[in-house]
């Protein structure tokens, strides 16, 4: 078979794989330069590893990916360091990576509270139930079980960060789905995210993939005549998207009512990241993951000290941080320009480090995206389109469809290949 796959982020890379792997013949189409996709990075001329252009690392439970990478061999790359992620409470940052730091985190007290943080931690690890637990709302799931205290301290914040508007209405499963699939070990590959993707690109290159680059894919339209699939000119047995839902509808106009009307439906939020480099490091306790409350009058969501994960010295001595958040498309953050976005954030490395000064900036890099983190409402499972779409030869596989897990590059690899299975019958 002639199966073209667009898209060369995770989910498209390892499809590809395993269906070069079959014996087909596999072309994938991105419309960036480099392959990659939302984990892609970038790289200055005095910097050995790359850097994501949204923070990224993987958790020790991440099995599809760390499968994929021993089968390619490439294991020897993955570095598991100790980051150090905190808490805010009462004007301070607590650690919050352990069993032991959650006990003596005092945001929660010392009584009840931590009890029933514990119980319903507990709970939510051991369950399977997930099916139960997307009836309901995130908010009222936990104001009922863990109480009030403990969801407007712990989860409440998370849920506005993420969800902004929408944060009532994202169902209990997307909360069990982070507590049962996360790890406190976090990961990354050696020169970043960047050299694993290129290293996997350079191995399906010498599979026989041909991965073009630099081709954004306008229509696929499926050939009466023969039955094939045209994607723009070229004529394909089978195709897998692996788009957002939003351009996949655009792409392929003729899909039925009803499946592009489920595409359509699914909400998303985007996302602005600015990445600095810095003169000095921010956080001198050497705390990597700040979680922000927008409660607290922080202007961001997540703010990263990457160099408290992984050494300065592979980027010449360059303090590498993160200021991110989640946002509806529209947002005003989304207009502002670089040094616009910087002066709304400077308050907030001022409050985590009160020496920091403008001039300690020496670069930023500001990145936008419209889909990057899909908004699963109650009874979700009923809105995910299927994997085979009504057009025959056609296929999508995207970050909306891996409800109930919640997206992430493992996630991507593991519906990759689960299309491609299907796509191979
Ligand atoms: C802020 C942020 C933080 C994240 N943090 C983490 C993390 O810590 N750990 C983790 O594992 N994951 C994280 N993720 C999620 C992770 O990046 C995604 O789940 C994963 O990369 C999705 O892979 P994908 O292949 O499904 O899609 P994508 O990576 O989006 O790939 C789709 C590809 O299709 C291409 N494309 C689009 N239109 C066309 C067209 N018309 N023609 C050809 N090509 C086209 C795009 O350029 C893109 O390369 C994060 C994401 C964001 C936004």
């Amino acid at each position: 078979m002639k199966i073209a796959i667009i898209g060369a982020g995770f989910g498209g890379l390892a499809a590809a794989y395993d269906m070069r792997k079959a014996g087909h013949e596999v072309v994938v189409f991105e419309s960036a330069n480099y392959v990659g996709g939302l984990a892609s990075g970038f790289k200055e001329p005095h910097w050995d590893w790359s850097v994501e252009k949204f923070y990224h690392h993987w958790f020790q439970s991440d099995a599809s990916m760390m499968g994929l990478i021993q089968e390619l061999g490439l294991q020897d790359k993955v570095i598991f360091p100790r980051p150090l992620t905190v808490m805010y409470f009462n004007g301070k940052f607590y650690p919050f990576d352990s069993i032991l730091n959650a006990l003596r985190f005092p945001g929660l007290g010392f009584g009840l509270n931590k009890i029933r943080f514990g119980f319903v931690g507990l709970f939510l690890r051991l369950t399977n139930n997930w099916r139960a637990l997307e009836k309901v709302t995130a908010d009222e799931w936990m104001l009922k079980w863990a109480g009030k205290q403990v969801y407007e301290q712990m989860w409440k914040p998370l849920l506005i960060g993420k969800f902004g508007p929408f944060y009532k209405d994202v169902n209990m499963a997307w909360m069990w789905a982070r507590i049962k699939a996360r790890t406190t070990r976090l990961g990354t590959f050696e020169g970043g995210f960047q050299q694993f993707a290129d290293s996997f690109a350079e191995k399906l290159r010498e599979m026989g993939v041909e991965i073009r680059l630099g081709v954004p894919i306008k229509f696929i339209k499926q050939n009466q005549a023969s039955g094939s699939l045209n994607v723009d000119v070229e004529s394909f047995d089978k195709v897998l998207v692996t788009t957002s839902p939003s351009l996949m509808a655009k792409m392929c106009p003729d899909l039925p009512e009803n499946y592009l009307k489920g595409l359509l439906e699914l909400k998303s939020m985007g996302a602005v990241v600015m990445v600095l480099s810095l003169k000095h490091q921010l956080s001198e306790q050497g705390y990597y993951w700040f979680s922000l409350p927008k409660e607290a009058g922080f202007p961001l969501l997540a703010l990263v000290e990457h160099t408290n994960f992984v050494s300065k010295d592979h980027f010449g001595g360059d303090h590498i941080i993160y200021a991110g958040d989640y946002l509806e498309v529209g947002h005003e953050y989304f207009s502002l320009s670089d040094e616009e976005l910087l002066e709304r954030f400077i308050p907030a490395f001022k409050r985590i480090n009160p020496a920091f000064e403008k001039d300690w900036v020496k670069k930023v890099w500001v990145n936008k995206t419209n889909y990057a983190q899909p908004v699963p409402l109650v009874n979700h499972s009923k809105n995910i389109p299927a994997i085979k779409t009504p057009i025959d030869g056609l296929y999508f596989a995207s970050m909306s469809q891996v409800y109930p897990w919640d997206r992430g590059t493992n996630f991507a690899v593991e519906i990759g290949r689960r299309a491609a299975r299907i796509m191979l019958g």
